[in-house]
């Protein structure tokens, strides 16, 4: 295994399985109809798995459409892939037209003072600028509320140096509620038919994300943006992966002290937590600054030496102690991870998160905040 060796010098770092990865684009480009644009979602550091390699392994599996949420994430990504098209989902500051001009963005767009902006821009520029509008089925955020939006639409298209690609929605429930996102779905195809009745179709049509593509059963018009499933994580716990999509991310640390601990005494701040019978305790150096969420105090839970182990009394900023039993030979610097596989157990974004009462998301956007990714490229 070709896994960078840098390990050793931080007190935990995150694995990142770009076979795996490659292995998952390959699922996806199966699994959807051929003719199908993926946009891959890769917006806060690719989910924390580190956007620079990750895009550059869906490039060489010939994915070319990415989707990031900030203009300064963008940014940085067009610096590092000129050829890329690179889908905006957050860009309604008219004082970032300039920038989505130069740097060949697109946005998703949802108010004429930003067309009008971007008019502006592109005529500065003399270049001309794709964009997709976005609108509001139900999710209630961003985006023209669906009754207003073939007005809206009508207007989009009569700006000139501005090229209408996309119109597309967002589904607020498409790994749960089958009801709810088959309105939103119909309300979004609802938009398309009216728009198609005064003569405007776009190349692009796109609501489904990871679980409104593999999950919702909905159809998903020639066009997704997959970020979690992507990265091989269900949205939630409980929802069977049937692809054969693989994570990506492991998560790992080491032991920095050990001791036997006598029944009665205390763990950690506020003293949550009272050793029951005599006991070992270990000290790991990782605690919420790095992205273990404290919620995870008193729930967590940790594999050594392949067995699990539970996270006890508060996880603190730079700390976090786990209850070891009589482990006899546990030694400084054993290895620990917090997720992923060790032995035959495993610990997945998924649990941890429901341990920690949130979504996977949140437990890779915040794991190893303040350490280093290694990479692993390929197997022998
Ligand atoms: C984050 C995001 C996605 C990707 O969602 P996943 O559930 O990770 O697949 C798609 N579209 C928009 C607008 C998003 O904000």
């Amino acid at each position: 295994m070709n896994l960078l060796q840098t390990q050793n010098k931080y007190s935990n770092w995150l694995e990142i399985d770009l076979v795996n990865l490659s292995n998952n684009y390959k699922v996806l480009k199966k699994y959807l109809t051929s003719g199908t644009q993926i946009a891959l979602i890769v917006k806060a550091n690719a989910y924390g798995h580190g956007v620079n390699e990750v895009v550059g392994t869906a490039v060489k599996q010939g994915i070319s459409f990415f989707g990031v949420a900030t203009i300064q994430e963008a940014v940085e990504l067009r610096e590092k892939f000129p050829s890329i098209k690179i889908l905006v989902l957050d860009a309604n500051f008219p004082s970032d037209a300039p920038v989505i001009v130069e740097y060949n963005l697109t946005p998703l767009i949802y108010s004429l003072e930003m067309l009008d902006a971007l008019y502006e821009a592109a005529k500065q520029f003399n270049k001309s600028i794709n964009v997709h509008i976005k609108i509001d089925t139900g999710m209630g955020r961003v985006g023209v509320w669906h009754t207003e939006a073939v007005d809206f639409i009508l207007r989009a298209i009569h700006y000139g140096k501005i090229k209408v690609e996309g119109l597309c929605s967002h589904f607020s429930m498409a790994e749960s509620d089958f009801s709810y996102s088959l309105q939103q779905w119909e309300a979004f195809s609802e938009i398309i038919d009216r728009a198609k009745q005064f003569g405007v179709m776009f190349r692009y049509y796109h609501i489904s994300n990871s679980a409104g593509t593999f999950l919702s059963g909905l159809p998903y018009f020639n066009f997704v943006r997959t970020g979690i499933m992507s990265y091989g994580i269900m949205p939630r716990k409980n929802l069977l992966n049937t692809w054969g999509l693989k994570p990506v991310m492991s998560w790992r640390s080491k032991v920095i002290y050990c001791k036997d601990v006598k029944v009665g005494r205390y763990i950690g701040y506020g003293c949550t937590y009272r050793v029951g019978s005599d006991t070992k305790i270990a000290t790991i150096p990782i605690g919420y600054a790095d992205g273990y969420m404290r919620s995870l105090s008193n729930k967590g839970v940790v594999l050594i030496k392949g067995k699990r182990y539970p996270v006890v009394g508060r996880v603190a900023m730079d700390h976090m102690m786990v209850d070891v039993g009589h482990y006899a030979d546990l030694a400084v610097g054993d290895e620990v991870t917090l997720i992923g596989s060790q032995g035959n157990e495993r610990i997945s974004s998924e649990e941890l998160s429901e341990l920690a009462g949130t979504i996977p998301y949140e437990i890779t956007c915040n794991a190893g905040k303040r350490t280093e990714r290694t990479f692993l490229r390929s197997v022998q």
